[in-house]
């Protein structure tokens, strides 16, 4: 049983229309009505925030984005502000995902800019770590997310650590199908917990670790009774209401 209150987020990556995200958000507060054993959030693309923001008005279902940029404003054509999400209504940004290390060229000191940005403005960074299969099979998993846990939390603080949430995410896992097991979730969590710990002090303990990577309510569970499994970042299975309602209720289950 996870001693954290658990999370379970939905990246909807590049998905949703804005009227898409509202019917979908709609079906979730309604599907969860009002319940707060667990934390809940969702983390539609940037135009259907606002959409999102009203379907999930007095609901406590948490806004999040799914990235930011580290100035306030200026000329940075493309970018979004910390300011811009929090007028919006968001509570919450995913931070370096696989997909954007990947495609986007983001580093463990951009990603830690970022998610001071993030946490100056009031928002939880959920910061993303995780191996691509080329790392995992060189037997290189450990050295690799230590090097992205410690890089994207410099300089942070025991103060800063009950506001951030870290994502364990192997990348040969993401929109796969191809799930990490329980046990292979729980070494590497166990490991960032020990950094978590050794950075923040008792408050380490507090940070909530989720694992992310094509889970779904046929596997939810195993992976949710890992003693260092916090919660879920959840991809594919966060765009239907009915699998990630499904995974609210496997999670609420554990507390
Ligand atoms: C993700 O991209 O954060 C993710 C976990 O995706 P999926 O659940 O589809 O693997």
């Amino acid at each position: 049983m996870s001693k954290n209150k658990i999370l379970i987020a939905g990246n909807w990556k590049m998905n949703k229309t804005s009227a898409e995200a509202k019917s979908l958000c709609a079906e979730i507060v309604a599907g969860l009505a009002g319940q707060n054993k667990i934390e809940v959030a969702v983390c539609p693309p940037f135009t259907a925030l606002e959409s999102a923001a009203g379907a999930l008005k007095g609901s406590n279902v948490v806004l999040g984005a799914q990235n930011v940029y580290v100035k306030a404003d200026g000329a940075y054509t493309g970018e979004i502000s910390t300011g811009m999400l929090v007028e919006v209504g968001c509570k919450t940004v995913i931070l370096g995902h696989s997909e954007r290390r990947q495609y986007f060229s983001e580093t463990d000191a951009f990603i830690n800019e970022k998610a001071a940005v993030a946490l100056k403005a009031g928002l939880m960074p959920i910061i993303c770590v995780g191996e691509t299969l080329a790392e995992r099979e060189a037997g290189k998993t450990l050295d690799v997310v230590t090097t992205q846990t410690v890089g994207t939390l410099k300089g942070f603080t025991a103060a800063d650590a009950a506001k951030i949430v870290i994502a364990y995410e192997p990348v040969w896992a993401i929109g796969t199908g191809r799930v990490a097991t329980p046990a292979m979730a729980q070494e590497v969590h166990a490991v960032i917990r020990k950094l978590l710990v050794q950075q923040f002090g008792e408050a380490g303990n507090g940070v909530r670790i989720l694992y992310g990577g094509s889970m779904k309510p046929d596997n939810a569970s195993e992976l949710l009774d890992q003693p260092d499994i916090d919660g879920g970042l959840i991809g594919g299975a966060s765009l239907k209401a009915r699998s990630f309602l499904e995974l609210v209720t496997i999670a609420k289950s554990k507390v």
